[in-house]
């Protein structure tokens, strides 16, 4: 495919904020290109290289843009750098400098793998030099281009190409064009890409062998798998019903989820919630984990606490949290703040994957593969199987005092397999926020915010939050949180947000009201609230309840949480907020006496 076509596909994409339009254009994109170049397409339409777990970056700082800009134009960096400050985006600037030129004829049909490539060599030089080789590269990719292509160019090197293309989307687009968009075509390639989470080996693979290809992609070590989710229950009465009666409680540890995964030699690789890869951050489990697991290639996945290093008590999420995203100081941070990874499930063991066994097996095989005495940073999670209410209550007691979040009930029955990248009532949270006013806290999407006035001036005053509804890929407002920000967050809150502020409402945000500033949905921050209510500005779960009205959260406060081990599709979704609805309308109608134990 011609790299102009690709980019002319883009300009339609940008000028449509109806998603089934969006599904229609990337179906027939994704059937015109070639399987050679499918993956790529893909990837770039993200805005990415490679998967997004590999973290490939460009490197290309908006300063070395412009200057790849200005040479190919004749154009002065400044007039450049004040050109993109009135349209605040270097990507328009560059549509307009280069408006009407026509490039050479016969690179004219230079196609997206040559675009590719040259964008992955930008990609790939580093060290000495690599600033000037990465303006040389920029600027042969840009002197070849008419002015769209340069539009999206130059937004892509810069991360900012957003054009609301999200993987739940393409997976649409992937289903209409390979499986005749039926509900059975779209969960199969939605459950290969949960196992896989790369778009591109998905793609392959359907045009290769069409949806039974989707069976033929396996748990690879390296590759991470997108993460099982867990409901929740309004308290442990509901939790063990769901469970028809029996269930395997487990604590419910405050801090960071970690898939680790040991290659048959080497050291092990360690991918977070959100399947950044986080190896570099816990230098002492890469050392340890090997010898705490006894066969080895291996998949598992745990919880790791903070816990302190005399007593061995668990210690709160914020300890943890300052081993996240740290790149300096990093021995320093393991002395000062020493972990603990609580393993909880085994997705791979050798040659067989373990994903598909009920978790009563998966459990066993965990507890084979851990030797007991083999770290003292590595153990099993602390669980008891119950039947009935009070030895329930009795163990989530139990796990409050030891300091975690609560419980999780994980069932047992035969078909308790590991279900990736799904929510469902296998795994079941109860949290102590529970036996609060509002059952548990909410994970929001910041998309917007409101100027701050009196003491607030010069910052943002409140900011308007949104849940992710992930059928329509839409974050739909729920509520204006301006409670819960202590000084020193307000201080540098417009710091923190401006790289996401963006002139209009972004497509995939839906709301009634209309703040001071937008952003790209991407920061999500924990919120708690005083208990949900309908209401016809919001957006969250719209129509669901009662035509022309949603939900939104009253009196919501920050509770100081930066969710940053969550990405803006792992927020808390507009069906989880129906449910805490329902189950708050449940509570109130119920006696006292079936409200959940007070901790
Ligand atoms: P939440 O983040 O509130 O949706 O709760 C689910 C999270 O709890 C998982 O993603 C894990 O990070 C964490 N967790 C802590 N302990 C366990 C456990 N024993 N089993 C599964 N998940 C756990």
């Amino acid at each position: 495919m011609r790299f102009a076509e690709l980019t002319t596909v883009y300009n339609e994409l940008e000028a449509t904020t109806k998603r089934l339009e969006m599904r229609k254009i990337l179906s027939g994109l994704v059937q015109r290109v070639a399987r050679s170049e499918l993956a790529e397409v893909l990837y770039l339409s993200q805005g990415l290289l490679r998967p997004e777990y590999e973290r490939v970056e460009l490197g290309v700082a908006d300063s070395l843009a412009r200057r790849a800009l200005a040479g190919v134009t004749g154009t002065e960096e400044e007039k450049i750098r004040q050109l993109t400050l009135e349209s605040g985006d270097l990507g328009l600037t560059a549509e307009r400098l280069f408006a009407g030129r026509a490039p050479p004829a016969e690179v004219d049909s230079r196609t997206v793998a040559e675009v590719y490539a040259q964008l992955r060599a930008i990609a790939e030089s580093a060290g000495e030099g690599s600033q000037e080789r990465k303006v040389l590269l920029l600027s042969s990719l840009l002197e070849c281009a008419n002015a769209t292509e340069a539009k999206y160019l130059l937004r892509f090197v810069l991360g900012t190409l957003r054009l609301g293309v999200r993987e739940m989307t393409l997976l649409d687009a992937l289903a209409d064009a390979y499986a005749g968009g039926t509900k059975e075509g779209r969960r199969r390639i939605e459950a290969a890409f949960n196992v896989s989470s790369d778009l591109g080996i998905v793609a392959e693979a359907l045009v290769d062998h069409g949806l039974d290809g989707m069976d033929s992609i396996r748990i690879s070590v390296g590759r991470p798998v997108r993460p099982m989710l867990a409901e929740r229950s309004p308290d442990l009465k509901d939790l063990l019903e769901r469970m028809d009666g029996t269930s395997v409680l487990e604590y419910k540890y405050d801090g960071l989820r970690i898939q680790a995964h040991l290659p048959a030699e080497g050291p092990p690789q360690l991918f977070s919630r959100r399947l950044e890869p986080i190896s570099e951050q816990f230098p002492e489990l890469l050392r340890e984990l090997p010898r705490a697991i006894r066969h080895r290639p291996a998949i598992v996945e745990g919880e790791c606490v903070s816990v302190d290093p005399d007593s061995g008590e668990l210690r709160p999420f914020q300890a943890i949290s300052r081993r996240r995203g740290r790149k300096y100081d990093l021995a320093k941070a393991e002395e000062e703040i020493p972990v603990r990874l609580f393993l909880f499930d085994v997705l791979l063991e050798g040659a067989t994957e373990r994903m598909k066994e009920d978790y009563p097996e998966r459990r066993r095989r965990l507890e084979a593969l851990v030797r007991p005495d083999g770290s003292e940073r590595v153990a099993l999670a602390t669980q008891q199987r119950v039947t009935e209410l009070g030895a329930a209550t009795q163990f989530f007691d139990q796990a409050i005092a030891d300091g975690c979040e609560g419980v999780i009930g994980k069932s047992v029955a035969p078909d308790s397999v590991y279900r990736a990248g799904a929510r469902g009532f296998w795994w079941i949270k109860y949290k102590r926020e529970y036996t609060q006013a509002l059952a548990d806290t909410i994970d929001g999407v910041i998309v917007g915010a409101f100027a701050g006035r009196g003491r607030r001036a010069g910052t943002w005053g409140a900011l308007l939050v949104a849940v992710y509804d992930p059928e329509n890929d839409r974050f739909e407002s729920f509520c204006k949180v301006g409670s819960g920000f202590d000084d020193e967050t307000l201080a540098g809150l417009k710091a923190r947000l401006r790289p996401l502020e963006t002139a209009e409402r972004p497509a995939e945000v839906l709301t009634e009201l209309t703040p001071d500033q937008w952003f790209r949905p991407s920061i999500v921050i924990e919120l708690r609230g005083a208990e949900l209510s309908l209401s016809p500005i919001h957006r969250a779960a719209f129509g669901k309840l009662r035509a022309g009205v949603g939900l939104a959260l009253r009196f919501p406060r920050f509770t100081g949480r930066w969710r940053e081990d969550k990405k803006e599709t792992d927020a808390t979704t507009s069906a989880e907020l129906l449910g805490l609805y329902r189950s708050q309308v449940r509570q109130e109608s119920s006696s006292p006496a079936d409200e959940a134990p007070a901790s």
